[in-house]
């Protein structure tokens, strides 16, 4: 057994997205950190199976179910089956977020309606789930995956960065709703972070955001986890409503 599994569960996490990418690293940390998860994913079943083999290992309960968050039934399901199989809800991360790029005169409606769905209005419906059993045992903690760019905007991502600064406000929002109840809620806003979502980007537009950052490297999921970790944990308690920047310095206001 590893020696996770030897250690006393500390909670149950949420991680939606959580195949892959950035999702996939805080799952990994969560579990070497105690906690028993439940992943959610959209579409890529082989990342969902891959991710709950690397996960196995852990020794931590593990649940990876298929289910739209961006929908308020795949929302509900995520939290209904959490409840079900671990018992509790101690963290929820929203990580799940696409990007559908293009200048505003070429974006459809359909590229703004897909993206504001999954990365934001999925946080609300997610997070609207998740409240409940956190204001019963009055305590929680809430982590929205923002970005960089919803805080400095990008030409060509219009769609996203509006996503991404509405995560913001709703981060804000609810911290002031649920303090009182011990429930905490911050964001993250990851700069350029070595993933699927970023493999795309040509290698002109790399190397300028390389040049750009002072710690002169690209972000990792891993990087992104250790800020999820430390949000979730005792060493955060008295933080929320805060946005917690992961960029290397890329962007400084
Ligand atoms: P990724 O594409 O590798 O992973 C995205 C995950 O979200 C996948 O597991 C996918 O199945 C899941 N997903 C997408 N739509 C879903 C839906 N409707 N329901 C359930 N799951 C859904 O991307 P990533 O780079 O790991 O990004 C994770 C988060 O971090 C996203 O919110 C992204 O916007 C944010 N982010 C990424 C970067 C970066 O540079 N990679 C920077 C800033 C913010």
């Amino acid at each position: 057994m590893s020696e996770a599994g030897d250690s006393e569960r500390i909670g149950v996490a949420v991680v939606t997205g959580g195949t892959r990418g950035i999702g996939l690293a805080v799952a990994k940390r969560l579990t070497a950190d105690g906690y028993d998860v439940l992943l959610t994913y959209k579409g890529d079943a082989d990342a969902a199976d891959a991710a709950k083999t690397e996960l196995a290992g852990s020794g931590r309960q593990i649940e990876v179910i298929a289910a739209d968050i961006s929908t308020a039934d795949g929302a509900g399901q995520a939290i209904e089956a959490a409840m079900q199989s671990l018992g509790r809800l101690d963290v929820l991360v929203n990580n799940a977020g696409i990007t559908r790029d293009t200048l505003l005169m070429r974006m459809s409606d359909d590229d703004w309606d897909v993206v504001l769905t999954t990365n934001l209005k999925g946080a609300f419906l997610t997070s609207k789930a998740a409240i409940r059993p956190m204001l019963r045992q009055r305590s929680g903690r809430i982590v929205n995956i923002s970005s960089v760019v919803g805080q400095v905007g990008n030409a060509g991502q219009a769609n996203y960065a509006a996503a991404k600064a509405g995560l913001i406000g709703f981060t804000k929002s609810l911290a002031k709703e649920v303090g009182s109840r011990g429930i905490t809620v911050n964001a993250i806003a990851p700069g350029f972070i070595d993933t699927r979502m970023t493999a795309g980007l040509s290698d002109e537009m790399k190397a300028m955001l390389l040049e750009r950052t002072p710690l002169n490297r690209f972000g990792t999921p891993k990087d992104v986890a250790g800020a999820v970790a430390f949000l979730v944990g005792p060493d955060a308690s008295f933080i929320t409503g805060h946005t917690l920047t992961v960029d290397g310095g890329l962007f400084m206001p």
